[in-house]
């Protein structure tokens, strides 16, 4: 199931030699013209993977009324520039906003900003959102947001984030590097150096995986709630202390496969390192609460008697929405416990609910 993208990955290997697992993650998701994310709309039962939004509208209307609440206990700034980091289709923040139409203020309030890359997901954003009666502007990063106190939202979005790896030999940790293999295919090596700066203690064949984009990331988000005030809501899939072994894996058709497969056809995502993530907001100087687990964040917000009031008002959907009730809180294989929420806040700012 290669596209043309294994080709140009596999010249460019041939040229500059072998190249990071984080360059590999990035030229399979965002190559500009063959990247995976670049050239399809990958969410929904008939793409490759589903997300909390698309599962049920719960999800985002939960997170509407946590929004309106952390707007509120911002002191209700106006404007209030709403960030999305990877919106997918928009369906979170549609479900979000008709959610928090119970607070005028809020809503009145809202100048709506999206960070994503993907041409044909912005095209999908605008129409979801124009249909509700949204007008977004779209950004490629963060820095280019207009400054002001904000709420940001990021689903499923650092699990995007190209990682580096790295392996214990005995003279230290060899970054893994993806070269090709005597029959030119793909394939998984080590550099032959160490890397100097990485002195930890690990067994031998121990590898370790950083997200350092992802934390740099978080570095501004927090520098900016920091200096112009706001709160941040990352929910995704991940660990909470640091642990040996990859996580990077490839997701087509909702099932699994190796990474090095079928690069730009097949979603590439690591699990977030959750402490790495509240260590680089903690750097900046901004608070961080939880992680705490998505079942548990969800239960706080009033799912459960959401779940009750949508199925009362449609009987007949009602076996539908106990198994999107199950799906997003319950305990593994479901998503409550894997996925977890983590909030970020300028200093001052009273604990958003659920935390
Ligand atoms: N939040 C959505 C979609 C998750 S998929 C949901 O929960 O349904 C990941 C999203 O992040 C997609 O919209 C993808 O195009 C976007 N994305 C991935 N890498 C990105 C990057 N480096 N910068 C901006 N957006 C990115």
């Amino acid at each position: 199931m290669s596209g043309p993208l294994l080709p140009l990955l596999t010249a460019l290997i041939r040229h500059d030699g072998p190249i990071g697992v984080d360059r590999f993650m990035a030229l399979a998701l965002g190559h500009p013209i063959y990247g995976y994310y670049t050239t399809r709309d990958p969410l929904g039962a008939a793409g490759d993977f589903t997300t909390a939004p698309e599962i049920s509208q719960m999800f985002g209307e939960m997170i509407g009324l946590w929004a309106a609440e952390v707007h509120a206990s911002l002191g209700a700034p106006d404007p209030l520039v709403l960030v999305e980091l990877g919106p997918g289709r928009g369906t979170l923040l549609v479900d979000t906003l008709r959610a928090a139409r119970a607070a005028p203020a809020f809503r009145a309030a809202l100048r709506v900003h999206l960070v994503e890359t993907s041409p044909i997901l912005r095209a999908r954003q605008a129409q979801t959102l124009e249909a509700a009666g949204i007008v977004p502007h779209w950004h490629d990063r963060l820095e280019t947001v207009p400054s002001g106190p904000a709420i940001v939202l990021a689903n499923e979005f650092f699990d995007a984030l190209p990682v580096r790896q790295f392996v214990r030999a005995t003279r230290g940790w060899h970054e893994r590097l993806v070269g090709l293999d005597e029959a030119g295919r793909l394939a998984f090596g080590l550099a032959p150096e160490p890397d100097a700066a990485l002195v930890l203690e690990g067994p031998p064949g121990a590898l370790l995986e950083f997200g350092f984009e992802g934390q740099a990331l978080m570095g501004s988000l927090a520098r900016r709630l920091v200096q112009q005030g706001g709160v941040a809501l990352v929910v995704d899939y991940g660990y909470r202390a640091p642990r040996f072994g990859a996580s990077l894996q490839a997701v087509s058709r909702h099932a699994t496969a190796s990474p090095l497969e079928a690069p730009g056809e097949a979603d590439l995502t690591a699990h977030v390192d959750f402490a790495g993530l509240r260590r680089a907001a903690e750097r900046e100087g901004a608070h961080v609460l939880g992680p705490v687990e998505q079942g548990i964040f969800l239960a706080a917000l009033g799912i459960a008697a959401r779940a009750e009031a949508l199925s009362r008002a449609r009987p007949d959907q009602a076996d539908m929405v106990a198994a999107a009730l199950l799906r997003l809180t319950g305990p593994d294989p479901q998503m409550g416990t894997l996925f977890k929420a983590l909030a970020v806040t300028a200093p001052g700012v009273p604990p958003p609910p659920g935390f």
